[in-house]
C-alpha cells in the first residue's frame, strides 16, 4: 500500500481517520519527538495495520525522534531500530504481530504521567475528555452520552458514539472494537 508514506500518515487527511487513542500518540509523538515504549509498541503496530511498510515505518520513526534535535540518527539507530524492525517481524523470534484492538490495549498497564497510550475513554481526566469531545464539535447531548458510557466503563462503546457523531451516521452494525477498524470504517464513510 503506497498510499501511506512516512510524510502522509501525519497529515490531517490521513489522521482524521484516525480514532482518539492513534490521534493523541501520533500528536505526542510529532510534539516530543518521542515515545516510550507502551506507547511506541500501539502506535507502531497501528500504523502497520494502516498498511505502512516497515520501510516507511522505519523513516517516519527515525524522523519523529531526531526532527527535534534531542536525538541523532545513530543514537536513534543503536537504540531504538531493533524495536521497530521487531515489530515488523524483522528481528529476534520474527513474529508477525497483529495490531492491538481495543481489548488488548485496555488490558495494558495504564499510562502514568509522560505515557500516552491506552485509550482515553478509560484514561483521559473527565475535563480533558469534554474539552476534546467539545473540539471534536460533538453537541453537549452527545458528549453527556459518552461520558456515560466511559462512567459506565463500556469504552468501546463511548468510541462507537463519537465515530457515529463525527461521521454523522447512526450504524446499527457498527461496534468499535479495533482501532484499526476505526480507521477502515472512517475511510469508507468519507468515499
Ligand atoms: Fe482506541 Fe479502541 Fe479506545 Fe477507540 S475504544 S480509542 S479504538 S482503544
Amino acid at each position: 500500500n503506497d498510499e501511506f508514506t512516512h510524510r502522509s500518515v501525519k497529515t490531517k487527511k490521513v489522521m482524521e481517520h484516525f480514532p482518539l487513542c492513534a490521534k493523541q500518540l501520533m500528536e505526542q509523538l510529532q510534539t516530543n519527538h518521542h515515545l516510550r515504549y507502551q506507547g511506541r509498541q500501539q502506535l507502531s503496530f497501528f500504523l502497520k495495520g494502516i498498511g505502512l511498510s516497515v520501510d516507511e515505518a522505519l523513516q517516519f520513526w527515525t524522523e519523529s525522534f531526531t526532527s527535534g534535535g534531542k536525538m541523532t540518527v545513530d543514537q536513534f539507530n543503536k537504540e531504538y531500530k531493533y524495536n521497530f524492525r521487531h515489530n515488523y517481524g524483522l528481528e529476534g523470534n520474527r513474529i508477525n504481530y497483529k495490531p492491538w484492538d481495543c481489548r488488548t490495549i485496555l488490558s495494558k498497564p495504564r499510562p502514568s504521567r509522560g505515557e500516552y497510550h491506552g485509550c482515553p475513554y478509560r484514561d483521559y481526566h473527565p475535563d480533558k475528555l469534554v474539552a476534546t469531545l467539545k473540539e471534536m464539535s460533538l453537541t453537549q447531548q452527545q458528549v453527556n452520552s459518552v461520558v456515560e458510557s466511559c462512567q459506565q466503563q463500556d469504552y468501546t462503546i463511548a468510541c462507537t458514539k463519537v465515530f457515529e457523531a463525527v461521521h454523522k451516521t447512526t450504524t446499527a452494525d457498527l461496534q468499535i472494537v479495533h482501532p484499526n477498524q476505526y480507521f477502515e470504517r472512517s475511510r469508507q464513510a468519507a468515499a
